[in-house]
C-alpha cells in the first residue's frame, strides 16, 4: 500500500466569454490534475482548483516539498499523512508586503488539498468503495443546483437575463440557482432576485451570492430589504468583505433571518470554527480543494455537525457530490449550467455526470469514481 510517487499537470482552457461577478471577472478555466502511483499499480487521480495566478507555485510545491515527503508512506493512513503534510515548514521567499503570509500559506493549503483529493481516491480503489461511502455514505444522489445569474456584458435588461436563466437552468435539470448580487444599485438587484423568483416558481431554490461584496451595513440594508420582500432566500452567501469575517457577521445574523454561507474565502478548519463560534453563520461552503482536501473538509463537517451548521461546498462537483452525499448535513452540489463557463465538467470525466430531476447521482464506482478524459489532459496541460 506505499506511495510511489505524485504527478501534477497543470490544465488551462480559454472560455469563449466573460462571467461578471459580485466583485470579479473570470475568462478561462485553469484546473491542476493530480496523480499519486501506489506500488501495487493503483493510481489515484482527480482535478481540482480554479486557480490561474498561482497555479504553477502551486503545482512546484506538490512536485518540489510533498511528493518527497509521501514517497514510501502508507496511502491507508489518512490522518497522520496529512499532519505531515500540513505540518511541513515551507520558506515561499522573503516576507514582505508583495509577499503576505496569506498569500504562501493559500498556495500550500492548495497544494495539498490536491495531494489529499487525489489519496482519496486512491485508498476508495484500494478498498474498492466509493469515497462518499467512506465518508459516511449518508445518501446516494444530491439535489444540484447551478452557480450563475452574472451580470450581463451586454446591454440585456438584467431583470430579463436573470428571468431566461432560470428557465435554462430549469430545463438543464437543476432545482435551484445560486445568483450573482452586489456589483449594482441595491433595488436593481432586488428586482433582479424578485425576477428570479417569478421565473423559478415557488419551490425553486434561490440563493444569492455577493463574493464578499458589501460592507456589514450595506449588508445588512440588503438583507433587510430582501426579507420584506418574502422571496424566500435559501441563503446568503458570502455578504461581508475579507475584512469584517467573524464580528461583521455576527452583527449581520442578528439582523436577519436569511441564513448566511461563507466559507469559501477560507483556508482552514480553525477559520471555520470562528465562522461559528464568533460569526454565527449558519452553513459552510468550504471547498476541498482550497481547505486542504477531503480530510479536513470532513473535519469541519463532523465539527458543524454537533454546532447544527449545514455544509455546502463551493463548485467543483466532482469532489463536492461525495462531501455532500457522505453527510446528513450536506445540501447541494453545484454545477454551471452554462456549460460554456465550465467546459472542463462536461469534457474532462469520461463517465460523469449524472443529472435526473434535480439530482446527480454519486459514482457508485470505488474511489472518486470518475475516469479522467486522457486526450483532454493533453489538449489543455500548460507546457
Ligand atoms: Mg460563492
Amino acid at each position: 500500500m506505499q506511495i510511489e510517487y505524485l504527478e501534477v499537470i497543470p490544465l488551462d482552457l480559454k472560455l469563449e466569454q466573460t462571467y461578471s461577478g459580485g466583485t470579479y471577472k473570470v475568462d478561462s478555466r485553469p484546473t491542476i490534475v493530480t496523480r499519486v502511483y501506489l506500488s501495487n499499480g493503483i493510481v489515484g487521480e482527480t482535478y481540482g482548483g480554479d486557480e490561474f495566478h498561482t497555479q504553477m507555485e502551486i503545482v512546484s510545491v506538490i512536485r518540489d516539498h510533498l511528493d518527497p515527503l509521501l514517497r514510501g508512506e502508507d496511502v491507508r493512513d489518512h490522518q497522520r499523512l496529512w499532519s505531515k503534510l500540513f505540518n511541513i515548514n515551507l520558506d515561499l521567499g522573503n516576507r514582505g508586503l508583495h509577499q503576505l503570509d496569506m498569500h504562501p500559506r493559500g498556495i500550500l493549503l492548495q497544494a495539498i488539498s490536491a495531494v489529499d483529493n487525489a489519496l482519496w481516491d486512491a485508498r476508495g480503489k484500494l478498498y474498492g468503495v466509493p469515497v462518499y461511502k467512506l465518508l459516511g455514505g449518508a445518501r446516494d444522489r444530491v439535489p444540484v443546483i447551478s452557480i450563475g445569474g452574472y451580470y450581463p456584458v451586454d446591454d440585456t435588461d438584467p431583470c430579463e437575463a436573470i428571468a431566461q436563466e432560470v428557465d435554462h437552468v430549469r430545463a438543464a435539470g437543476c432545482m435551484g440557482i445560486k445568483m450573482k448580487v452586489g456589483r449594482i444599485e441595491l433595488e436593481a438587484d432586488l428586482e433582479r432576485v424578485r425576477a428570479a423568483r417569478k421565473a423559478g416558481g415557488r419551490d425553486f431554490i434561490l440563493t444569492v451570492d455577493s463574493n464578499q461584496g458589501w460592507a456589514p451595513h450595506d449588508a445588512i440594508r440588503f438583507c433587510v430589504a430582501l426579507e420584506k420582500l418574502d422571496l424566500n432566500v435559501r441563503w446568503i452567501e458570502e455578504p461581508l468583505k475579507w475584512w469584517d469575517q467573524t464580528d461583521g457577521l455576527r452583527l449581520l445574523a442578528s439582523k436577519t433571518n436569511i441564513p448566511i454561507n461563507v466559507g469559501q474565502g477560507e483556508i482552514s478548519g480553525r477559520a471555520c470554527r470562528d465562522l461559528i463560534t464568533k460569526g454565527d453563520v449558519n452553513i459552510l461552503n468550504l471547498d476541498c480543494t482550497l481547505c486542504g482536501g477531503i480530510t479536513e473538509w470532513q473535519r469541519v463537517a463532523d465539527m458543524a455537525s454537533l454546532m447544527n451548521v449545514e455544509m455546502a461546498h463551493h463548485e467543483e462537483p466532482q469532489l463536492a457530490i461525495h462531501l455532500i452525499a457522505g453527510n446528513p448535513h450536506g445540501l447541494f452540489v453545484e454545477i454551471f449550467a452554462d456549460r460554456r463557463r465550465d467546459p472542463l465538467l462536461w469534457m474532462l470525466p469520461e463517465n460523469f455526470p449524472i443529472i435526473e430531476n434535480g439530482y446527480m447521482k454519486a459514482p457508485d464506482a470505488p474511489g472518486l469514481g470518475i475516469t479522467l478524459n486522457q486526450d483532454v489532459i493533453a489538449k489543455f496541460r500548460i507546457a
